[in-house]
């Protein structure tokens, strides 16, 4: 019974819901933590939900409303920290399940930070430049009690980019009358943001990557990897794995894949910020479709695209002998447990996508700081939190014997587990 229960729940991922899957996965993780079953069961709930409503005259002159949702998960180990995204299938649950996965995200990265999530259920497309900055500047306003740099600070995500960053963090300063950088990060550099914040997924997801190789006794040089999605994340992850001396066989983007089992230039294939949807266009041996790159038979497969594309139906083909999660949640619930039987190393999107999270913490240390750092200084500080947080986690997981996946809760719910034992509870 359970088995057809989750087979119908893979057929149709909507029903897996990003909260389904953080609470399956934070109880998975508690199993192998000796934590008290209270600090669990606070967990399992966010400390505060607002929803707002969000009036915008349009350009003709309508006035329409839009809900908006800020999801503050947990703040033991420091200020909730989240992504705002814009997107017609924000909900309420869905805001819920990605904090919660920030709070583990930050917590394995031991930053100082707990987990957030927000959005407006619109679709950006639809909006002008003028409507969408109305439409942000009166969500910062109606959020204004519940952010700050010492409380909340938002990040872009799906639909948001750093221009949705400076008018949030130009709305809350001139409400609170003081210019406020800390506010949020992902900004534009010239008025706070930080050097490498575009880049750092993607540069940590290769670092993760090439750890994850050395791990298994491989030689970088005769690895090959193949990569879903050339956006942010695969892009930049793509490039410097290739700069570490890995051979990049195939990459891919929404209209499909190309292959060279010699090796892609991947400097030279267009990223999707340089000419989108570009990548069938290149000159390529092979053309395949996003399915067949995901089964090739390579050392290293990066999902770098959306999430949900490893699922039951093709967990049993993925040839790989190591996945490593670019995108969040690429790999069902059920489908990272067939992983498991077959072998297959899966370094999960916690550990291996957080160099973004990681960079906007270094923003928030130079906006609080007031001083800038040298994008070396942000390459070399986030190689250092990358290896201390690979560290970790991999010594967690030769000790238990246990996934990657499951390494990673294990840190960072033990870590915030310490936070909470050592403050009580209140009253
Ligand atoms: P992006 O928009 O820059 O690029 C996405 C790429 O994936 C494009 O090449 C696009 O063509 C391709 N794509 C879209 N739909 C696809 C599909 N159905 N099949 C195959 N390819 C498809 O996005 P990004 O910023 O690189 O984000 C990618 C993933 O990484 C998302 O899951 C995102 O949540 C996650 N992520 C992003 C960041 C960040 O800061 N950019 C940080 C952590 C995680």
């Amino acid at each position: 019974m359970a088995t057809q229960v989750q087979d119908e729940q893979e057929t149709d991922p909507e029903d897996v819901t990003a909260l389904d899957n953080a609470r399956r996965q934070l109880e998975r993780a508690a199993k192998l933590v000796d934590v008290d079953e209270g600090i669990v069961e606070r967990l399992k709930h966010p400390t505060k939900v607002q929803r707002v409503a969000v009036p915008l005259k349009r350009d003709d002159g309508d006035v329409e409303v839009y809900t908006g949702y800020r999801s503050q998960h947990d703040d033991v180990r420091g200020p909730y920290k989240g992504g705002l995204r814009f997107h017609p299938d924000v909900t309420e649950d869905e805001c819920v399940g990605l904090s919660m996965w920030m709070t583990w995200k930050c917590a394995v990265m031991d930053l100082p930070f707990g987990g957030a999530k927000g959005g407006i259920v619109v679709n950006p497309k639809d909006l002008s430049t003028d409507e969408k900055e109305r439409l942000t500047r009166r969500f910062a306003e109606e959020l204004r009690d519940f952010v700050g740099p010492k409380k909340d600070i938002p990040a872009p995500d799906m639909g948001t980019d750093a221009q949705t960053m400076a008018w949030f963090m130009d709305a809350y300063s001139m409400q609170e009358g003081e210019t406020t950088p800390g506010v949020v990060t992902g900004k534009p550099p010239v008025i706070g943001g930080s050097y490498g914040r575009e880049e750092a997924p993607g540069r940590s997801v290769a670092i993760i990557a090439r750890e994850a190789i050395d791990y298994y006794d491989m030689d970088i040089e005769e690895t090959t990897v193949a990569v879903q999605g050339f956006g942010s994340v695969g892009a930049n992850a793509a490039r410097l794995l290739d700069d570490y001396g890995a051979n990049v066989v195939a990459v891919s983007d929404v209209n499909g894949a190309i292959y060279d089992p010699e090796g892609l230039d991947t400097h030279d294939v267009p990223t999707h910020e340089e000419e989108p949807e570009a990548v069938m266009k290149y000159d390529a041996q092979e053309k395949l479709s996003n399915e067949e790159l995901l089964e090739l038979d390579v050392d290293v497969l990066v999902p770098a695209a959306i999430g949900d594309v490893i699922t039951t139906a093709n967990a049993a083909d993925i040839a790989a002998d190591i996945v490593v999660e670019g995108a969040n949640g690429p790999t069902t619930f059920a489908a990272a447990e067939i992983l498991e039987d077959r072998g297959v190393a899966v370094i999960p999107d916690i550990l291996a996508n957080a160099g973004g999270v990681t960079v906007s913490y270094f923003e928030w240390l130079q906006d609080i700081n007031r001083r800038a750092w040298s994008l070396e200084r942000v390459y070399e500080e986030l190689e250092s939190s990358m290896l201390e947080a690979w560290g970790d986690v991999s010594e967690a997981r030769d000790e238990l014997d246990v996934t990657w996946r499951d390494a990673a809760y294990v840190v960072g719910l033990s870590r915030i587990a310490e936070a909470k034992e050592s403050r009580g509870l209140w009253p």
